[in-house]
């Protein structure tokens, strides 16, 4: 038996992981501190009343003999949640076919079995810094990485460098970590560097809810040439609050490789994965009602006010960050090693952010927090640390 020595190359602790160390540590020595969590990306305000109400009606319907349901007809989702999603891209001026759709448990799982479909022999180009999910997923494979540096020079938002060539492009945005987002223009830039070379663009859209400027893609098929190149991931964890729900979605249109890499990914789906349950599948299938909307817009506005009130406190102060308008992620210049203003932050400040080396070597120097608690603490860590800054 051979293991697949590529596991051997991954990076050893896994980010949070070290978070979790770092305060269990601290907060053993000072059990009185009254720590405030910025750091993990994970929502907490509740579901929406209409998808909790859908969700009650499914399990009534799963606890009936007449309306019980057992493996989902498709693996690639019910027809009602598909045509859900596809009116949803409608309402902000995108075409989706709903057979384009394939309903998944999250995007995280899409972005890891997603390159079930690729050759080993491919290069891939993966920002840096970026969700660490793109690179580990591809170390796995065995296929080669380069980088395309996302720095202060361009605000975080990467363009391509038409010598580097290759085969697969992650691109993420509104971004994780650096809540960065592309204009029209931007995206449309890398659209046509992909078309030119072959390659395909693997978009995660999952903080598209986020985008509150006109002129910001809230998906790739909003570019023209887009369906000729890209595969797009999305999620209703963040939209809908789904983290411990667990719906997502990925759209690979009819022009990609003829039709060819779509049927692939059912191909692969349906070997490999039995479907999302019908209960999570009527949750969300509400999320995407009109009510659904408007409900978890509250959530997302609640959210996007805590984001505010961090990026204003550090204009106020005058330190340099991206992030927080068309996002919940705020990323601010440290100035120093990420790993000891975390330290500093927990120790002096009682505030859990999380350091920008975790999600690459551009993040050196810069830490990333989140609009994911309540105001109140948000706008107590705020207090807090403008006293040790
Ligand atoms: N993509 C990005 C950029 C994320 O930040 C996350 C979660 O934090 C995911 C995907 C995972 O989404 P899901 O909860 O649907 O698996």
């Amino acid at each position: 038996m051979k293991i697949n020595s590529n596991y051997d190359k991954i990076q050893n602790s896994y980010l949070f992981v070290e978070i979790a160390n770092r305060v269990n540590k601290y907060t053993a020595g000072n059990p009185n501190a009254d720590i405030i969590r910025l750091g993990i990306g994970d929502v907490t305000r509740p579901l929406a009343p209409c998808v909790v109400k859908a969700g009650l009606k499914a399990v009534e319907e799963m606890g009936r003999a007449e309306t019980f349901r057992g493996y989902s007809p498709d693996s690639q989702g019910y027809g009602f949640l598909r045509d859900a999603i596809s009116r949803y891209y409608s309402l902000f001026g995108v075409k989706v076919a709903a057979h384009e759709i394939h309903v998944s448990d999250g995007a995280k799982s899409d972005c890891g079995n997603i390159v079930d479909l690729f050759d080993a022999d491919n290069t891939v180009l993966i920002p840096d810094p970026v969700y660490p999910v793109y690179l580990d997923s591809n170390v796995m494979s065995g296929r080669k990485i380069i980088y395309c540096n996302a720095t202060e020079e361009t605000d975080f938002a990467p363009m391509p460098d038409k010598k580097v060539k290759c085969d697969i492009i992650y691109l993420c945005a509104p971004n994780n970590p650096t809540g960065a987002v592309f204009t029209a223009e931007q995206l449309k830039a890398w659209v046509d560097y992909a078309n030119d070379m072959g390659a395909v663009i693997i978009f995660d859209a999952a903080y598209e809810a986020f985008v509150s400027q006109p002129g910001i893609p809230r998906s790739i098929f909003a570019v023209d040439g887009a369906r000729n190149c890209a595969i797009e991931l999305c999620s209703f964890s963040k939209t809908a609050g789904f983290t411990g729900t667990r719906c997502g979605y990925t759209v690979v249109p009819d022009e990609l490789l003829g039709g060819k890499l779509a049927k692939m990914w059912a191909r692969r789906q349906s070997t490999k994965f039995n479907g999302t349950s019908y209960i999570q599948q009527r949750m969300a299938e509400a999320a995407y009602s009109d009510e659904g909307i408007a409900q978890c817009r509250e959530n997302i506005d609640a959210y996007r006010k805590n984001a505010k009130l961090i990026s204003d406190a550090l204009a106020e102060m005058g330190i340099y960050h991206t992030g927080g308008v068309n996002s919940p992620y705020v990323w601010l210049k440290c100035g120093t090693d990420s790993w000891d203003f975390f330290d500093r932050l927990l120790t002096k400040a009682n505030v859990v952010g999380t350091p920008g080396s975790g999600f690459g070597k551009n993040g050196e120097g810069y830490f990333r927090l989140t609009a994911f608690n309540t105001y109140e603490k948000t706008a107590e860590a705020i207090e807090r640390i403008k006293k040790v800054l």
